[in-house]
């Protein structure tokens, strides 16, 4: 069998098995969530075994995220238990109403089958059984995942569990599925019953596949999450009174994971002579980093040498002829001249850039394209209300002291941002990642008898709702 034959044959399954997932009470796919979470808690001592000889991450870090992987898992079950997901609305004719209006009924349903791509920096929490996985099953749309070749062995473990515990609790058959292999990624794309396109990766391969998307005979969403510079400002006053321990603070977060998040802080305006600057360097660790995959090493490599070798550059810890984590310093009028300084490098690098003033700050902002977070290091007694409100126009999450690089899953969390950060409005963290994978359709007058038990009038389901313009809760 051809791998197009082999990828086709799985849709076909997703797409057979999407009614009845879809049909299936929310309350009954939580528990199926629940029990997939229970299943990998229990896997746990051989999952990070296993992810840690592939990844070459450390036993802690591979515990964390699995667990945040599971509570994740049991999240999205609270979320479509709670309802207001569905923005189930009730408008009730009115012949008073300015145009008068029918009676309509709105809600969100499920898109259908859904084709998610893994990502490589996260074995657990971005990939198998990860964000965009849980967020698919929670609403009720089956999902085939490409799986990451940096994990194979984790992938397929993550699959098996996951499968078993979808079955043993009664998951229509084909709900879950992963292929593995670049062509086979083209052909889920390419496979009319997929719906949408999940996918946590560079901005390279996020603007094929966004393009493969569209190209379709039938055009479907791509909902990426690419690449972010995650910009920090450090005003004056934060650096005179604390730079030494924004260094600690930065070093931190920089090298955590060896670079390797997406939300790592890759840029940092500093004034001119600043402490966090002088400090910075005797926190930078000289060993050189275990990249996830050898692609990932290059990059690494040829980025850092690349924003090296700008004329202006300076180098303030790592660099040379080895990988070690590296700081790079640079003047306003550097970054200004040489853009190709605002491209990310994934691993362990962290460019400072010098301001004189708020104006040259000013000027220097300017010149970014949209991140996942913007990061403010300021005093409590300065007005920081302009950055803020810029920070808010090109980022999707703003803080306000701290370091980006911790992306809690939650109600109010959002993991996006205006390009290239992601290609959509949507985020692929928290609650509101399930909005990805519904769309809206009203029933205008239409019989109780055809009705979801969303939008029935004696609210069977118990969930919130606005009916008249009025939000009504349970
Ligand atoms: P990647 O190269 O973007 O690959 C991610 C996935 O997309 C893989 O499954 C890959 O398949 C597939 N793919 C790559 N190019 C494709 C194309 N032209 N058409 C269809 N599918 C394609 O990401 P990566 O391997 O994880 O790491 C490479 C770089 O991605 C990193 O250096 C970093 O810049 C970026 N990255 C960003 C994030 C983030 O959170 N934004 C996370 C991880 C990585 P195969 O592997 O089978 O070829």
């Amino acid at each position: 069998m051809n791998q197009k034959t082999h990828v086709d044959d799985l849709v076909a399954r997703a797409a057979g098995a999407a009614p009845a997932f879809a049909a299936l009470a929310d309350v009954r796919r939580a528990e199926l969530l629940d029990a997939v979470a229970d299943a990998l808690d229990g896997a746990a001592d051989e999952l990070v075994a296993v992810a840690g000889e592939e990844t070459a991450l450390p036993e802690g870090r591979l515990r964390g995220e699995l667990a945040r992987t599971t509570a994740q898992l049991r999240k999205f079950g609270d979320v479509v238990r709670e309802g207001a997901y569905l923005e189930a609305t009730i408008d009730h004719a009115d012949a008073t109403d300015v145009p008068p209006r029918p009676e309509l009924r709105r809600m969100l349903r499920p898109i259908g089958p859904v084709a998610v791509f893994a990502a490589s920096n996260f074995p657990f929490a971005f990939s198998v059984a990860g964000g965009d996985t849980a967020s698919a099953l929670a609403v009720g749309c089956p999902v085939i995942v490409k799986t990451h070749p940096g994990h194979p062995r984790t992938s397929s473990l993550t699959a098996g569990l996951v499968t078993s515990a979808l079955a043993a609790g009664g998951a229509p058959d084909g709900v879950f599925q992963t292929v593995a292999g670049f062509d086979e990624g083209l052909a889920l794309v390419d496979a009319e019953p997929i719906e949408a396109v999940a996918f946590t990766g560079s901005v390279r391969a996020g603007r094929a596949l966004l393009e493969r998307c569209t190209a379709r005979p039938r055009p479907i969403p791509f909902y990426g999450e690419l690449g972010s510079l995650n910009p920090v400002v450090v005003t004056r006053d934060a650096d005179a009174a604390r730079g030494a321990e924004l260094a600690a603070g930065l070093a931190g977060s920089f090298q955590l994971g060896d670079g390797q998040f997406c939300t790592k802080p890759g840029l940092v305006f500093v004034p001119e002579a600043s402490a966090l600057e002088a400090a910075l360097p005797e926190h930078v660790a000289a060993g050189e980093p275990r990249m996830l995959t050898p692609a990932i090493a290059d990059g690494y490599a040829t980025g850092r040498q690349r924003a090296s070798a700008i004329p202006g550059v300076e180098v303030l810890a790592g660099g040379g002829a080895s990988t070690a984590p590296t700081v790079l310093a640079a003047d306003a009028a550097t970054l200004l001249a040489h853009r190709e300084l605002l491209d990310e490098v994934f691993g362990p690098v962290t460019v400072l850039v010098r301001y004189r003033d708020a104006a040259a700050l000013d000027e220097l902002l300017a010149t970014l394209e949209g991140s996942l977070t913007m990061t403010l290091h300021a005093q409590p007694n300065e007005d920081v209300a302009g950055l803020a409100e810029w920070a808010a126009s090109r980022a999707g999450r703003v803080l306000f002291g701290g370091w980006p690089t911790g992306v809690a899953v939650s109600w109010a969390q959002h993991h996006g941002g205006p390009w290239p950060a992601t290609n959509t409005v949507f985020t692929s963290v928290g609650a509101t990642a399930v909005r990805r994978f519904l769309r809206p359709v009203s029933y205008q007058h239409a019989p109780a008898s055809v009705l979801p038990p969303a939008l029935r009038d004696e609210n069977p389901l118990g969930i919130p709702r606005r009916v008249d313009g009025v939000l009504q809760l349970p």
